[in-house]
């Protein structure tokens, strides 16, 4: 459909007066612009907070060139004509506003070009005016940049809080958009080369692994769609497993007919779905998309497009409740009992617990006798962080408490896995078994101490700062051992009461849940491991929670990867309690078993 002008009886209809708030504000309407436009990729660059600049890159149907310019009129829309459209909207635009708003309180230039025409056109757009139109060539798509927003506005300037707080809602935007539309690739890269994508497949857990990390995913319960529902709303997604639980509702997000709209009665719902599952205050992490015929529900109620009403808000109500339920009930995971001896996680998490305290009950130090059936195993940090990373670590700092001489450990090939749990290799001198875990805990302890001895532990920063709620234990360990925590690279702040902030954590635990992370190091800090200083205290829980398990199937570069960094170490044949990483058969044993000698 053409951009045309509303006429002014439709105008009118419209709950106008959309003001551009917050930088977050110009994003989401720059990315539903994309989105309308049918885009499958979609890369934003966001800068300063989006003050300096948000520029959106969409591969969708473009703006022919001779309308690039009404595009820029208030009013102006593709996506509407008659008011009778108004009562069932499709499109997550349809007011025509948000480029002429984004445009009266920046400096925008936008390049464009439709399915169909030889060139492009780009324009440039000055506080409200047009500075400059002009031919040029450009990819099928839209790239639109807007800078220095709200430059001449100060009164606006003064409700936007810090670069990182404005910088977090636009990622909440955008990663919000990317569990509506998994076919979409997104693609946000933000200051300092921070960057999150979502793989586009379509498939929803996927999204979800990209937002809230491949652990979280894997744990969340499919919401089906209640097939003999026809023409009425359904509800369909992913819902938390209930011990996965959060402190706040967050983590619930709504999307009706694919658009993300906030909705407290829809939140009761899921509230009440949970009832008997989750423990009181605790909320779940959850994906619902509502289905619903477009003239059932008003997406024109308020000015931000994030409110909308129902006709017939009950049958919306029974629908999410009803498919969260069917959720918990059909695969809610019956709590694992377990022989005596472990830890006391395995027990329903109080009301107090972590955000997924008792899911991944990792047991510290106990040690794998099943292979492979461990649900507590937690992600490995490994192959991934880069091996290079870790290997620069400076080893000859290590370690500066008894030199113990580096017993030398000879060029090892391997040659493969027994039990998915010793890597068998080859030596000069006869056959060599690594006990993966133990050689694993080894590289990590010594890597973590270097690294807080060279005072540049290597964080990775969080998309989503976590909030962590401890007990007060761990809390006075906080209080006391800050700076041992700090030092293996958590970027924890106090949140009131016994809650953390968690900003970023050790790059080195890789994909694991950060809130589960930092609870569960807490907890090995706290029960010590048998070590003295808390350095040392501090570097066996990482050791511990993040080294690869016993049980885990390993590749050949991912085995020859841990046998390399094992020979950079200082104390190579031992794990961090002495007990042997590896066991060697010589030549000559292994003649005299066979009798050859
Ligand atoms: P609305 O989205 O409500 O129609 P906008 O001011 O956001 O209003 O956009 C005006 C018009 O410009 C849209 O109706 C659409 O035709 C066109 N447009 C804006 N952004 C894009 C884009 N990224 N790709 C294609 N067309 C776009
Ligand atoms: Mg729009």
């Amino acid at each position: 459909m053409p951009i045309r002008l509303l006429r002014p009886d439709v105008a009118s209809k419209i709950a106008a007066g959309e003001v551009i708030e917050r930088p977050a504000s110009a994003a989401k309407e720059l990315v539903e612009n994309a989105l309308d436009a049918g885009a499958t990729r979609i890369s934003i660059e966001v800068r300063g907070g989006g003050v300096e600049l948000i520029r959106v890159s969409d591969n969708g149907s473009g703006i022919p060139a001779d309308q690039v310019e009404l595009a820029f009129e208030r009013f102006a829309t593709s996506k509407v004509t008659r008011a009778e459209d108004l009562d069932s909207i499709t499109t997550l635009g349809f007011r025509g506003e948000a480029l002429p708003s984004i445009a009266a309180v920046s400096r925008v230039t936008l390049s464009t070009r439709a399915e169909g025409e030889e060139v492009g056109a780009r324009i440039d757009v000055r506080d409200g005016a047009v500075n400059r139109l002009e031919a040029a060539g450009a990819p099928i798509g839209t790239t639109i940049s807007v800078s220095g927003l709200f430059r001449n506005f100060p009164a606006r300037q003064k409700f936007l809080r810090s670069v990182r707080s404005e910088t977090s809602r636009i990622q909440t935007v955008v990663t919000r958009y990317a569990l509506a539309y998994p076919e979409v690739a997104f693609e946000l890269e933000l200051d300092r080369g921070k960057r999150f994508a979502s793989p586009g497949t379509g498939d929803l857990r996927e999204a979800v692994a990209a937002v809230y990390g491949l652990k979280t995913a894997e744990a969340m319960l499919e919401m089906a769609p209640d097939e003999d529902d026809a023409g009425q709303p359904v509800a369909w997604g992913l819902a938390g497993s209930p011990s996965m639980s959060r402190a706040n509702r967050s983590y619930v997000s709504f999307f009706v007919n694919r658009r993300w709209i906030q909705n407290r009665a829809l939140g009761f719902a899921v509230d009440q779905a949970y009832h008997g599952f989750m423990a009181e205050r605790r909320f779940p992490l959850a994906v619902i998309n509502v289905a619903v015929s477009p003239d059932e529900v008003d997406v024109n109620a308020h000015p931000s497009k994030t409110e909308v009403r129902f006709r017939q808000e009950g049958q919306i109500f029974a629908a999410v409740q009803q498919a969260v339920r069917r959720a918990l009930i059909d695969f809610a995971p019956v709590p694992e009992v377990r022989g005596v001896g472990h830890s006391p996680s395995h027990a329903p998490p109080p009301a107090t617990s972590t955000s997924s305290s008792g899911f991944w009950p990792a047991p510290p130090f106990v040690r794998q006798d099943s292979p492979g059936i461990d649900p507590s195993s937690p992600p490995i940090g490994w192959p991934d962080p880069p091996v290079v990373e870790q290997s620069e670590a400076p080893v000859s700092d290590v370690a500066p408490a008894p030199v113990v001489p580096k017993n030398a450990l000879p060029v090892l090939r391997v040659l493969g896995q027994v039990q998915s749990t010793y890597i068998v290799a080859e030596g000069p001198d006869g056959m060599y078994l690594i006990d993966q875990h133990a050689a694993h805990e080894r590289v990590m302890f010594e890597q973590v101490k270097a690294e807080a001895v060279s005072g540049e532990p290597n964080v990775q920063t969080l998309l989503e700062p976590v909030v962590v709620e401890v007990n007060p234990e761990l809390r006075d360990l906080v209080d006391t051992q800050g700076a041992a925590v700090a030092a293996l690279g958590f970027l924890a702040e106090p949140f009131g009461g016994d809650a953390y902030l968690v900003r970023g954590v050790p790059v080195l635990l890789g994909s694991a849940d950060p809130a589960q992370a930092f609870v569960d190091i807490l907890e090995l800090m706290a029960e010590g491991g048998g070590f003295e200083s808390w350095e040392e205290r501090a570097a066996y829980s990482i050791a511990c929670h993040a080294a690869i398990r016993a049980g885990k199937t390993l590749v050949h570069e991912e085995m020859a990867g841990l046998i390399r960094r094992l020979e950079a170490c200082v104390q190579p044949n031992t794990c961090p309690h002495g007990r042997p990483t590896m066991i060697h058969m010589s030549s000559g044993q292994l003649e005299r078993e066979f009798g050859r000698r």
